[in-house]
Order: structure tokens, then C-alpha cells, then sequence
């Protein structure tokens, strides 16, 4: 019988999910995901869309990358005209 590789669920419809050389058997996406979606370098949380990825890392999002100081290359060569607020600056973005 299947059992969860997360939760230890056996009960219900079970699936595997095979990335690189890693399988593992889920109950639900939650698990799937807890155990085989990679974790924001910078951040930890879990990258479920189109990642960011630079030499060093991965990471959700390009504030990530550009916090963990590997800001990811844009298309574009020019300078960036994104403004960044200084940390600790009033702002409701986290
Ligand atoms: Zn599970
Ligand atoms: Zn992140």
C-alpha cells in the first residue's frame, strides 16, 4: 500500500511525483510540495512558481536574489529603474 512520504496518509489517492532523481509518493499537492518544491535561499519559503535562479542560488523572487546580493540578470543591460526602498524606509512591502 502507498503511503504518504510526508504524513505518513495512506489512504486516499495516492501519486508520485519525480523531479531530477528524486521520487517521492504524496496524498496531496501540500505534501508533494512540502517535500519536492525548493526553498527560497534567502527567504526559506517555497518556490511554487518560475523561480529565480542566479549561480548561487535560488531564490522566489527577484527581491531575494537582489537581497542576497546575486540580482538576477535582466534582459535589459541598462540600469535598473526599479526604486528600491532603503530597509527600515516607511512602506507597507515586505
Ligand atoms: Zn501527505
Ligand atoms: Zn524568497
Amino acid at each position: 500500500m502507498d503511503t504518504c512520504d510526508v504524513c505518513g496518509n495512506h489512504e486516499g489517492r495516492m501519486f508520485t511525483v519525480t523531479m531530477a532523481s528524486q521520487t517521492g509518493t504524496f496524498d496531496s499537492f501540500e505534501c508533494a510540495i512540502h517535500m519536492m518544491a525548493p526553498a527560497c535561499e534567502h527567504c526559506g519559503c517555497r518556490i511554487l512558481g518560475h523561480p529565480v535562479e542566479s549561480e548561487p542560488g535560488i531564490y522566489c523572487c527577484l527581491h531575494c536574489a537582489k537581497e542576497a546580493g546575486n540580482p538576477h540578470r535582466a534582459a535589459k543591460p541598462q540600469h535598473s529603474t526599479v526604486a528600491v526602498p532603503a530597509p527600515g524606509a516607511a512602506g507597507g512591502q515586505g
